[in-house]
Order: structure tokens, then sequence, then C-alpha cells
């Protein structure tokens, strides 16, 4: 479904979306809306398919092949529309969730600022209550908002009295708030990027998102599941991108044959495929790991909320893999520089990523048995992107067959503990 989506609405106008065709996006997202698209892991009592986690990242993941499109999407179902879901009242739901996941309105997230990305607690746009307890008056600037220029629902931050960082959500429309022109960016140039701007801008009070003074919450699980959903669409557009690779390396013919039969070309399509099935991994085992805690704290009576956000976040997932690429990292620069200096070893460099040139004869000449061994031992290390298969076939075998891995455990323990505490 995702794949005749794309075929039929995207990739005949990739030229149209390119050139941000004012409009055309936005009727993107309601076609894809109208088609069931948006709406996959919400909850029924708001209109949607109330499917699990795993399944809306197999839809992100398909979708992500859609250039451009891709961003708007997975923006507008991730921190477009997560944010009210998560945080927001009875009345917010009602209001906005129908609406968003059906793409009749599209959902922008507004965290980022001039002067602070990385930073985001930095910020300075301000709000504060009018006097009559009406309305929350904004005051600043937010830039690099994707979806920004059609958007209906903004979720923003600001911090109240300048001090207490607090999530709201803006309409379109809002007295004193306003969006610039599009970015003219370097790639992914039909996602919409705008800045935003607040002067006086009245929020009625009962926009309010979650409690003052707690928009952290906000802000950064929702920019955590933004980032799994962003792995998803990567992960979409490197398998389109490896089947268009095969595709013409099947077809290419220099020296009387196809491309597809040189070793160099091999090895480049072996890579691409390894490191999909790496991120694929990595990004299927988080949301099933997502998916089964929700399970776990829905069944233990939390609400749907708390059920996602008082239990771990995806960091111990990410820290884990983090540190298992590193690991292999090091020990890849280690063997290249220890044994390519003790034992002269040439080093090619392939596509930028260093290779070493071995050969069975260095093995039977070298009298140093131990040195050999460890050198046995590494040189499938240089090969990080093998490694790090194994290791996830490992992880991934451990999941099917129901163990858990002590590590991942203390991990997930470790970082539930650190969300409770920063609460
Ligand atoms: C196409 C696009 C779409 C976007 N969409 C949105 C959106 O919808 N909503 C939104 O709110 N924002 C959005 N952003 C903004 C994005 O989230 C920020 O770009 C991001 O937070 C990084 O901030 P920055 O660009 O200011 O980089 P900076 O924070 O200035 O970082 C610059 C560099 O310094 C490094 N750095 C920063 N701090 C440290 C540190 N402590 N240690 C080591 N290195 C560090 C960073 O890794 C980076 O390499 C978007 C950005 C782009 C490009």
């Amino acid at each position: 479904m995702c794949n005749q989506f794309l075929d039929a609405e995207v990739y005949p106008n990739l030229d149209r979306i390119d050139s941000l065709e004012p409009g055309l996006m936005k009727s993107l997202v309601t076609k894809a809306g109208e088609q069931g698209l948006l709406a996959t892991s919400f909850p029924e009592e708001y209109g949607g398919l109330g499917k699990d986690f795993v399944t809306s990242t197999i839809i992100n993941e398909y979708l992500g092949a859609g250039h451009s499109f891709s961003v708007a999407i997975a923006a507008h179902t991730g921190i477009g529309t997560l944010p009210i879901l998560y945080f927001g009242t009875p009345e917010q739901k009602e209001k906005y969730i129908p609406k968003l996941i059906t793409g009749e309105w599209a959902g922008a997230y507004g965290l980022t600022e001039p002067n602070s990305g990385s930073d985001a607690l930095g910020a300075k746009t301000t709000a504060k209550l009018s006097e009559d307890g009406k309305y929350y008056i904004l005051n600043g600037q937010k830039c690099w908002i994707t979806n920004g220029g059609f958007a209906q629902v903004y979720t923003v931050f600001a911090k109240v009295d300048g001090d207490k960082f607090t999530g709201f959500i803006v309409d379109r429309g809002t007295e004193g708030f306003t969006q610039g022109p599009e970015e003219k960016k370097m790639g992914i140039k039909g996602s919409s990027t705008v800045q935003l701007y607040f002067q006086d801008c009245k929020v009625p009070a009962e926009n309010l998102l979650g409690e003052v003074g707690k928009g952290h919450r906000i802000a950064f699980n929702i920019l955590n599941i933004g980032r799994l959903k962003l792995c998803a669409a990567a992960i979409g557009g490197a398998r389109k991108s490896l089947s268009g690779t095969v595709e013409y390396a099947k077809t290419r013919e220099q020296f009387k044959q196809p491309i597809s039969n040189f070793g160099a070309i091999k090895h480049k399509l072996a890579e691409m495929a390894i490191r999909i099935y790496v991120a694929e991994s990595a990004l299927y085992r988080t949301a099933k790991w997502i998916d089964e805690k929700e399970h776990e704290l829905l069944a233990s009576g939390k609400p749907f909320s708390e059920a996602l956000l008082g239990g771990p976040t995806l960091a111990p997932m990410w820290w884990l893999w983090l540190a298992g690429f590193v690991l292999a990292e090091a020990l890849r620069y280690w063997a290249i520089a220890t044994l390519g200096q003790r034992w002269n070893t040439r080093i090619l460099v392939i596509d930028g990523l260093p290779a070493i040139r071995s050969g069975p004869y260095r093995f039977v000449a070298h009298p140093n048995y131990l040195a050999v061994a460890l050198e046995l031992v590494c040189i499938p290390m240089i090969f990080d992107a093998w490694i790090t298969a194994a290791i996830a076939s490992v992880l991934n075998a451990a999941l099917l067959l129901g163990i858990r891995i002590p590590a991942e455990q203390r991990a997930v323990a470790a970082a539930s503990q650190a969300v409770r505490e920063r609460d």
C-alpha cells in the first residue's frame, strides 16, 4: 500500500514537490490520511487504527522511500501529532487528534531557535499569562520548523516568566503568530522548513500542553520517537537506493560484462545490504521493546500516556548500540594501526574506508603464533559492518527466543531510574 501510494502520488510529482509548489505537500498529506496511512498506531477512540508501534514503524520505513514527502509525513505523524496524543488533555486530544490523523490538518513542532539547537533548553521564547488569565502571551522566534509552511497545528516551547520551559499548542491564524518564507535547502528540498515568529501572540490558556515548567518531558520524549521514525525513514530510503544500485550494476556493462561481476562492486553492494540489515535490526528491536514495555505498563494499570513515558525511553537501546559500534570501530582502527605497523600490512582505501589487504601467506611466514592468532581474531573486526551484523543477529536471535541480555536490562533499568529522577 505504501509503495502504491508512492508510485501513484509521489514519484510522478518529484519535481513539483522539490519546487515547493504551493499546496502540493499538504494535499499529499491529506491523501495519505484518506488512505489510513497516518492513523496506524493511534487509539481507535480518536479514529486511529489501534495498531502497535512496530506496525507504524513498518509504514514509516516504506514511506521513507518517498524523498521529501517522507520527511513531511514522518514529522507530521511523529513530532507533529504525538505531543498532543501523549501530553494533551482529553479535550485537546478530542479536538486535534482526529483531524491530524485523517490529514485534514498537518502538524509541526517548534523547539529550535536561532541560538538554541542542541541546547534546546536555552530557548529564549517567553510566555506570560495575561492579567485576566485567559491567554499566554508568547514572544520569540523558532527556526528550521518542518511542515511549518502549511501546518495548522504547532507544538511550541516557550519559557513561562522567562524560566519555566513549557509546551503550548498554537493554531495557525492565532493573533501575533506568523511564519517566514521557505528555506532553500541543499537536500530534501521539497519538505517545508520555515521560521516561526511570535509577537505578543495570544495563545488561549487552555492550549497549555502538559504542565508549566515540564516542557522538557514533552520535548525530549517526543524527540526520541522522532529520531526512531527518522531511522525508519532512512532505512526505507536506503533500501530503495540499494534496489536501484543493484539494477544499475546488473545492466551497466564495462569490459564486455555487467559491472556487478567485479569484486569491488560486489563488495560495495554487500556493504550496503549489511548496513541496512544492521540498522533494520536495531530499529525493529527497539520498536519491539517499546511495544512490550507499553503493554506491560498498560497491564499494570498505567494510563496510556504514562505507559509510554513513565517507562524506559529509547535511550538505553541507543546507548547499547552506540557502545557496540564504538567498540567495533575502536578494535578496527586498533587492528589497522597495530597490525599495519608491525607487519607493514598494506592498507587500501576503498571509498574512504581503510581495509587491510592480507593473505594467508603472511600467517604461514610469521613465527609468532600468538600474534597470528590475534590477527585472525582482529581481521573480521576490521570489517565493522560484518561484525556489527553478527552482533545484530545474536541480539535478534535472543529477542526471538525471549532471552533478555543482562547488559540491556541493566541499561533499561538505569535509564528508567534516570527518567524518574529527572521528573
Ligand atoms: C531540515 C531540518 C529540519 C528540522 N526540523 C525541525 C523541526 O521540525 N523542529 C525543530 O524544533 N527543529 C528542527 N530542526 C532543527 C534541528 O533539530 C537542529 O538543527 C538541531 O537541534 C541541531 O541544532 P543546530 O542546527 O543549531 O546545531 P548546533 O546545536 O549549533 O550544533 C552544531 C554542531 O555542534 C555539535 N555540538 C553541539 N553541542 C555539542 C556538545 N555538547 N558536544 C559536542 N558537539 C556538540 C553538534 O553535534 C553539531 O555538529 C530541523 C533542522 C533541519 C536541518
